[in-house]
C-alpha cells in the first residue's frame, strides 16, 4: 500500500489526459506523504486505471505494490493505522461481496433487475470488480469537497413519505462519523477524509475509533521506542496484510514493534491472543520472525538448503520467494525437533508463509539478552557452558541437528538458562558441510568461554568430538579439518553410490549405520 506512489507518479506520466490537470489525485501540491484514507482509495484507483487501460500512466505504484519493501521515503505512517485501513477496506469488501450475493439471489434470471449499487460501501471507483465500474471523471460529486453538515432533529427523522431521512440513514450516519474522527488523538492520522464527503459505516467508524484509542495508549507507552517506525518500512504490504490477519483472527492481541531487524529477518514482539478455534494455547508474549523477501538477501544462503537431501527434491522446482517461505518453514521444524528434545528454546506458535510466529524468550516486551551482551557471574558463565555442551550433543543425537550458526548471538540468557535460538540454517550432521559447521559451531563456543573465564571449557577439537561422538585425532587445526572434509566426502560418496545418506558418521572403522 504505497502512499504516495500515485502522488509521486503522476508528473512523469507526460502529457496526461485532461482530466489529469482536475484530478484529486493528481500530484498535490503538497508533498504530503502521510498514508490517509483517500491515499488509499487512490492507489486503488490508480491499479484499476492501469489495467484497464494498460498504459503507463502510474507505472510505479504497480512497481511499489509488488516490489519487495518500502523504503525508509515513501512512506510515512504506522503501521498500526495501515493495519485499521486494511481492516476497513476488508469490511467493505466483505460487506458488498454479500450485496451482491443477495442481488444475484434476489435478480435469478428475472429479466427485470434490481440493484444495490448505493448500498455498497465501497467507493465505485475503488472496487475490483469491473462491472461495477464508474467512469468517476463523469461523477458531479466533487469528494473532496464537504457537504453542508446534515443535521437530524430531535425526532430522528426529516423528510415525508418516501423522502424520509432517519438518524439511521447510511449516508447520513457515515457523515458524521467521519467528522467524529476529528475527536481522536492529534497524533491518529484521519488523512483527508474530514474535508471530503466521505461516508463511515458506523461498523467502520467503530474500528477506527478503537484503533484510535489503542493507538494513544500505545504511543504513550513506547513512544520512545524510536526504532519502530523504521521496522514498520521494513516489511512489505503483503507481509502487513498477513500480519493484520493474525491480529484480526484473534490470534495476536497486538504487534508492539520490532525488536530485531537484521539483513534476513525482521523479528516483532506480539502479545498472544485468544483465538477460539486453536486448541493450543497461544504464548502471553510472541515472536514475530518475518524472513524478509528481499531475494538478494537470500542468495548467499544457497549452501545451506540446497544441500539439505530434506528440501532437495524441491529446491529446484520453486522459485525464489518459495525458497525464503522455505527458510521459515526449516526454522518451524527445527525448532520443533528441538522442542522435543527438550531443548529450552522458542515453541512454535504458527507459520503463514514467511512469518513464523513462537513463544517470545524475555519479558514484558524486553527480549532476553544474548549471551555477548550479557556479563555472567563466573558461576553462571560455567553453568552456561555446560548448558550449551549439553544442548550440543543433545541437537547433534536427539535433533540429528547442526546449529550451523551458534555463537553468543544466538543464545539469549533467560529464566537463569541459555535458550537457543536462529535456527533456519540448520542442518543434519550428514549435510555436505554439515561437520564444517560443526566445527565452526565448536570453534565459536570455546573461544567464547575460554575467553569468558571458563577454565574448564573444552578447546574446539575437544569440543567437536565430544559433540558428535567422532574420535578425530588431529592435534592441530589444519589436519582436523582435512579429516572433517575427508568424512563429508566419504558420505558424499556413499550418497553417489547409494542414493542415500548414511545417517551417522562412524570413524571408528564400524560399518555406517544407513537410514532406512
Ligand atoms: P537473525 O539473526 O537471522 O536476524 P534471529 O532469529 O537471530 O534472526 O533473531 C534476531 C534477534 O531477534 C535475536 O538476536 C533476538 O534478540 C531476537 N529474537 C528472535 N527470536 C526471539 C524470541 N523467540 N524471543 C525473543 N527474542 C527473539
Ligand atoms: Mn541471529
Amino acid at each position: 500500500m504505497d502512499s504516495v506512489g500515485v502522488a509521486a507518479a503522476a508528473p512523469d506520466a507526460g502529457p496526461g489526459p485532461a482530466w489529469q490537470s482536475k484530478c484529486p489525485w493528481g500530484a498535490p501540491s503538497t508533498t504530503s506523504i502521510s498514508c490517509s484514507l483517500a491515499d488509499v482509495m487512490s492507489e486503488q484507483l490508480a491499479k484499476e486505471l492501469q489495467l484497464e487501460e494498460e498504459n503507463a500512466a502510474f507505472p510505479e505504484v504497480v512497481a511499489a505494490a509488488e516490489g519487495p519493501f518500502i523504503t525508509g521515503e515513501n512512506i510515512d505512517t504506522s503501521s498500526d493505522l495501515m493495519l485499521a485501513q486494511m481492516l476497513q477496506m476488508e469490511f467493505d469488501r466483505e460487506y458488498d461481496a454479500q450485496l451482491r450475493r443477495e442481488e444475484k439471489k434476489i435478480n435469478g434470471d428475472s429479466k427485470v433487475s434490481i440493484s444495490f449499487e448505493n448500498y455498497r460501501k465501497v467507493h465505485p471507483y475503488d472496487s475490483d470488480s469491473s462491472e461495477d465500474e464508474v467512469d468517476w471523471q463523469d461523477t458531479r460529486h466533487d469528494p473532496y469537497r464537504a457537504d453542508k453538515p446534515t443535521t437530524t432533529p430531535r425526532r430522528g427523522f426529516i423528510g415525508k413519505g418516501k423522502d424520509i431521512t432517519t438518524k439511521h440513514d447510511e449516508v447520513v450516519c457515515g457523515r458524521k462519523n467521519t467528522a467524529r474522527m476529528e475527536n481522536f488523538a492529534p497524533e491518529f492520522q484521519v488523512g483527508d477524509g474530514i474535508g471530503m464527503d466521505l461516508k463511515l459505516s458506523n461498523q467502520v467508524f467503530n474500528a477506527l475509533k478503537q484503533h484510535a484509542y489503542s493507538e494513544e495508549r500505545r504511543s504513550a507507552r513506547l513512544h520512545e521506542k524510536k526504532e519502530h517506525s523504521t521496522a514498520e518500512k521494513a516489511v512489505d504490504p503483503k507481509t502487513r496484510l498477513l500480519l493484520y490477519k493474525m491480529v484480526n483472527s484473534g490470534m495476536l492481541e497486538t504487534i508492539t514493534g520490532c525488536i530485531s531487524t537484521g539483513k534476513e529477518s525482521v523479528v516483532f514482539h506480539a502479545y498472544g491472543g485468544n483465538s477460539a478455534t486453536e486448541d493450543k494455547v497461544i504464548p502471553p508474549e510472541c515472536a514475530i520472525k518475518v524472513f524478509k523477501t528481499t531475494l538478494n538477501e537470500f542468495k548467499n544462503r544457497d549452501k545451506y538448503i540446497k544441500d539439505d537431501y530434506r528440501f532437495k527434491d524441491r529446491f529446484s522446482k520453486l522459485n525464489p520467494r518459495k525458497i525464503i517461505r522455505m527458510w521459515a518453514e526449516k526454522e518451524m521444524h527445527n525448532l520443533t525437533r528441538m522442542q522435543n528434545a527438550g531443548i529450552p528454546c522458542p515453541q512454535v506458535v504458527i507459520l503463514k508463509k514467511h512469518i513464523l510466529v513462537m513463544s517470545f524468550i524475555g519479558q514484558d516486551q524486553v527480549p532476553a539478552p544474548k549471551l555477548k551482551d550479557v556479563t555472567l557471574s563466573s558461576e553462571d558463565m560455567k553453568k552456561a557452558y555446560y548448558q550449551i555442551l549439553d544442548m550440543m550433543q543433545q541437537l547433534y543425537r536427539e535433533c540429528n541437528l547442526v546449529h550451523a550458526d551458534l555463537s553468543e548471538y544466538n543464545m539469549l540468557w533467560h529464566d537463569g538458562k541459555v535458550w537457543l535460538i536462529d535456527v533456519s540454517q540448520s542442518v543434519e550432521p550428514t549435510h555436505p558441510h554439515g561437520l564444517e559447521f560443526l566445527f565452526r559451531d565448536c570453534r565459536n563456543v570455546s573461544q567464547f568461554f575460554q575467553k569468558g573465564g571458563v577454565a574448564e571449557a573444552l578447546n574446539e577439537r575437544e569440543l567437536f568430538n565430544a559433540v558428535s561422538g567422532l574420535n578425530i585425532t588431529a592435534d592441530n587445526e589444519v589436519d582436523f579439518q582435512a579429516e572433517i572434509e575427508a568424512l563429508e566426502k566419504m558420505n558424499e560418496d556413499h550418497v553417489q553410490n547409494h542414493g542415500k545418506k548414511l545417517s551417522t558418521f562412524s570413524s571408528d572403522g564400524d560399518p555406517p549405520i544407513y537410514d532406512e
